[in-house]
């Protein structure tokens, strides 16, 4: 049997923290190999002043391999596009199917970019409905033979995974790995130097959960299904 693939796309270094690494981290457990792409070095979202732009992407690359490593993920491809400018290319979209191409993944993890509520100046950033409108359309190009002829051919995903979603129809019950989760944060101290004060507004205003207490990573799931007629 082949080797599975999962494989999430995000904008900023960890924007996936935020969306699916307990979900990421149980599909490892179950013989997954995972691996991450973030498009921006997120050196504009950032706290401390004095750091040179060199520094901060450095530092920001350096969390973010380490936050993957904690959950257990193979490779970080970085796209090095700058953050806060990250847009719709060919270009963007040619590097995402050459990936997933190459990956064949079985399911891809991304921002909902269907989530135009714009409720929430931070979680509805730019570059998170840019680049998931991207790797949508990447995850069609990937499945055609000729958008982006290939050496390795073409690849239907069979589901997409899509958080920061305002229509979640499937929802992983973190409860038990949420420790886990809020640990994983600490790999980012350029952006959370006020851990303990993070974790809280973490759990009490982000993390999803219900009436009972139990916490959930949410996502709306897109079957890639195959047309035939
Ligand atoms: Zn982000």
């Amino acid at each position: 049997m082949a080797k599975k693939n999962i494989l999430a796309i995000a904008a900023h270094p960890d924007d996936i923290e935020f969306g699916c690494p307990v979900t990421v981290r149980r599909l490892i457990k179950e013989g997954y190999t995972a691996y991450y792409v973030v498009a921006t070095n997120g050196e504009n979202g950032f706290k401390i002043r004095s750091m040179t732009g060199k520094e901060r992407i450095d530092l920001r690359k350096k969390e973010q391999s380490s936050a993957a490593a904690a959950v257990g993920v193979k490779k970080v491809f970085f796209l090095d596009y700058k953050d806060g400018f990250l847009e719709y290319t060919d270009k963007l979209r040619r590097q995402l199917t050459k990936i997933i191409k190459e990956l064949k993944p079985e399911i891809v993890f991304t921002f909902d970019p269907a989530n135009l509520d714009f409720d929430n100046i931070n979680l509805n950033h730019r570059d998170h409905r840019i680049i998931g409108t991207a790797v949508f359309d990447a995850v069609f190009a990937a499945k055609n033979d000729f958008i982006y002829p290939d050496k390795n051919g073409k690849h239907r995903v069979s589901r997409i995974y899509f958080f920061g979603t305002n229509k979640p129809n499937q929802f992983e019950d973190i409860t038990d790995s949420l420790e886990f989760k809020l640990s994983i944060f600490k790999n980012f101290k350029s952006q959370f130097p006020n851990y303990g004060n993070f974790i809280k507004f973490l759990k009490e205003n982000i993390i999803p959960k219900d009436e009972n207490g139990r916490y959930y990573e949410e996502f709306r799931v897109v079957d890639v299904v195959q047309i035939s007629y």
